[in-house]
């Protein structure tokens, strides 16, 4: 297997080739380091187990004086290296100057926080040129203090010495600033007044996270809500004026050692918990944990990361115990990022306001990663990576504006060798989610300074992101269908070369087929030109369309109606009343507003309905993620009988046994498992069929049902097992984040 990294930072001319060069060779593997235009690119070869153990040793053994501003790894195939090199730096390469993501605050500036003789004891805004916020205070290029949100502040004597001084640390710093001479923090009340400000306002705070209210903190992309996470009345409290139900929310914590208190942490979990970008990594909680049952309610996981800022990392000291910080928005929209849209959009849910006079430029989300197959799995990519970009195997003749989806927005510009991607932008169903995307548009193409060429979208006539094409490029508008849009994503973080053909699975909630129905058990014959349908799923239909969706009894209905016929109101499976069941069924029978589906991700919720796992929804895949769940509990091999024939994947015999099995009391978690595994075997029924037919031996896995770990693992492990190369995402997320870089690959290949 081959590891791929890339790396950007302070990492040219300070012995890191050479240090790059004795890491493999003690661990054996082969493979090269190159600088190129922004950093180091590492392609090292070997075992997966020393591929993991040099990914985790290159960041804690690189030399002192090194910095990693950002790191991108990717698990790949190996392409056969036969000894280690340093490579010679070609010149060659984009010149064009990266926009930084908000950098962790380092080591070297928590000393000088946490030193009572330093000047910057407990000043929350310090950073240095090897930390701070970056994409989050820059107004314009070139990066310059007058361009970014610093510009109201007037540098102090001192910190000018550290700015001009090319040996200080704080040289050409931009954001540098001291309590003299930068930003500062202040309390208020919920009804906006001020209370108290500087090191009063922190110690107050925390004292109040400590009696049980909620704070609203203003950190580097946004507020986050913040409550003590082992006071259950407090989260519970949170949960219900922020009027989210069950949606885990993610927890922050003083320090590694307290996480591994609460949670399991692996090798590769711990080192994305400490990695620059700090994300939140969904991890398994433990029996014994101290965190409130309310944090991540029925689920086994929980989302775990820590402080990233002076100002969080003061907090979190103080109170030496994990919080809540989930971001601070109503109903998954857009976060809240200034003092009046906090003060009006949050009242009623923070007791108090913890804030900050440093604007915030442009919104940026927490990132959120899960460890799947040993590998890193995006789920939510937002601050500590955009707006890096991805390199692709080609270049573009013009640049391309790619729009996105509907749901977990992100919109990408593809130019030169690399297609840039936005943080995460959300669902766009509410005005405040449409302003944020049509700024963030404006804002790529601003910073960029780019005119696309073309733009891509959905095909979906209802997306804004559609309409919003279809308003403002008109003939240079492309439509790229949203399945074929989920395999190039995955295609293009994989290099699969550029005639290459793969076995494309698309398996996901909803994406609009060109025959008007709506897709989403999706099986392809895919190369970066065109797409061919191999198999789907057997259509059904959803009662009430979008209804289902929130409704997974809805779509269980209609899959006990589809199996059983009339039968179906006779069963007492679904808690319906004989009515409801009398109007489902008229509505399936005549075909009233009961759109038809092939959705993977609809089975699957239907499913977990169907064995009382889940009838009603609050969030996105809350069904699903509860069947598996339920299916990590049994260990059972056993599966479903499937049928796969006509180009057709058939769910409703696999209905039938499930519901036999529920008739003869088998366990639910013993169905959960059974079902995935059914799913798993009908993957690798249909890319064996497909390798007979094609000789195609490279499978690819994407969409929003791959993000489930018993079915991602299983294929993987699978399919490898019988000689097929799987390929997964780790770069973009399996979800619809991930499409906006499908979209922009498909506007270059168009355009040939
Ligand atoms: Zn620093
Ligand atoms: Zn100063
Ligand atoms: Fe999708």
């Amino acid at each position: 297997m081959r590891l791929k990294i890339e790396i950007t930072g302070l990492v040219q001319g300070v012995g890191f080739r050479p240090f790059v060069h004795r890491l493999a060779g003690e661990l054996g593997l082969k493979g090269y380091v190159i600088n190129d235009a922004s950093g180091v690119l590492i392609e090292v070869e070997g075992e997966k187990e020393r591929l993991d153990d040099f990914l985790v040793r290159l960041e804690q053994e690189k030399p002192d004086i090194s910095r990693i501003f950002s790191l991108r790894h990717a698990f790949l195939e190996g392409t056969g290296f036969k000894g280690f090199e340093i490579r010679e730096s070609s010149d060659e390469g984009e010149k064009r100057a990266l926009i930084l993501p908000d950098i962790a605050v380092c080591g070297e500036c928590l000393k000088d926080i946490t030193n009572p003789k330093d000047r910057r004891f407990l000043y929350p805004f310090t950073n240095c040129t090897n930390c701070g916020p970056r994409f989050t205070i820059i107004n314009s290029l070139p990066y310059d203090r007058e361009n970014t949100s610093m510009k109201k502040f007037r540098m102090c004597p001192d910190c000018r010495k550290e700015y001009n001084l090319p040996s200080d640390r704080r040289f050409h710093a931009q954001p540098d600033a001291c309590d003299v001479c930068g930003p500062w923090i202040s309390l208020y009340d919920c009804q906006a007044k001020p209370v108290c400000s500087k090191h009063e306002a922190l110690e107050k705070a925390v004292h109040l996270i400590r009696k049980g209210y909620i704070i609203a903190v203003k950190g580097v992309g946004g507020y986050h809500l913040i409550c003590d996470a082992t006071d259950e009345k407090a989260v519970s409290r949170l949960r219900k004026r922020k009027h989210r139900e069950e949606k885990p929310m993610a927890v922050m914590f003083p320090d590694i050692d307290s996480i591994k208190r609460e949670v399991y942490l692996g090798a590769l979990e711990e080192r994305a918990v400490n990695s620059v970008e700090r994300p939140v990594v969904i991890v398994g909680k433990k029996e014994t944990t101290m965190l409130a049952g309310a944090v991540s309610p029925g689920n086994s996981t929980v989302g775990v990361f820590l402080p990233y800022t002076p100002l969080h990392y003061m907090v979190l000291k103080k109170l030496r115990k994990p919080v809540i910080a989930t971001s601070a928005n109503i109903t998954d929209g857009p976060i809240v990022k200034d003092e009046a849209d906090a003060f009006s959009r949050l009242s009623g849910i923070a007791d108090y306001f913890l804030s900050h006079n440093r604007d915030i430029v442009r919104r940026c989300d927490d990132s959120v990663v899960r460890i799947m197959a040993e590998r890193q799995s995006p789920i939510r990519r937002s601050r500590g990576f955009a707006p890096l970009p991805v390199t692709v195997p080609f270049r573009f003749n013009k640049p391309v504006l790619a729009l996105g989806p509907y749901m977990n927005n992100t919109i990408a510009v593809g130019v030169g060798d690399r297609v840039f991607l936005s943080q995460h932008i959300g669902d766009l169903d509410t005005p405040l989610a449409v302003e944020f995307y049509e700024e963030t548009i404006h804002d790529f193409l601003r910073i960029f300074d780019l005119k696309p060429g073309i733009a891509v979208s959905d095909m979906h006539p209802g997306y804004y992101s559609t309409k919003y094409g279809e308003s403002h490029f008109r003939e240079n508008l492309l439509k790229v269908q949203h399945h074929y849009a989920h395999i190039l994503s995955c295609m293009t973080e994989n290099e699969v070369h550029a005639e290459e053909e793969v076995i494309g699975f698309a398996f996901d909630g909803t994406g609009y087929g060109p025959d008007k129905t709506v897709w989403g058990g999706e099986v392809f014959i895919a190369s970066y030109r065109e797409f061919k349908r191999i198999y789907h799923m057997e259509p059904y239909k959803l009662p009430g369309g979008e209804k289902a969706v929130t409704g997974p009894c809805r779509t269980a209905f209609s899959l006990l109606y589809g199996t059983f016929g009339e039968k179906a109101k006779d069963m007492d499976v679904l808690p319906l009343t004989r009515e409801e069941k009398t109007f489902f069924a008229d509505m399936l029978r005549n075909g009233v507003n009961s759109p038809v589906t092939t959705s993977m991700g609809r089975l699957f919720d239907g499913v977990a309905s169907i064995i009382g796992l889940a009838h009603t929804t609050s969030y996105h895949a809350q069904a699903a993620i509860a069947l598996e769940q339920s299916a990590l509990k049994s260990d059972t091999a056993d599966s479903y009988p499937c049928i796969v024939k006509n180009n057709k994947i058939y769910q409703f015999p696999i209905i039938d046994s499930l519901v036999e099995d529920l008739n003869a009391g088998v366990p639910k978690e013993v169905i959960a498992r059974k079902f995935h595994n059914t799913v798993v075997g009908i993957i690798l029924s249909i890319a064996e069929t497909a390798r007979d037919e094609t000789g195609i031996k490279t499978v690819a896995l994407s969409g929003g049902v791959f993000q489930n770990v018993i079915l991602l693992e299983n294929s993987v492990a699978n399919l490898r097992e019988r000689g097929f190369t799987p390929l997964v995402h780790q770069t973009v997320p399996a979800n619809d984040g991930g499409i906006s870089l499908g979209q922009a690959v498909a506007g270059h290949y168009h355009q040939l």
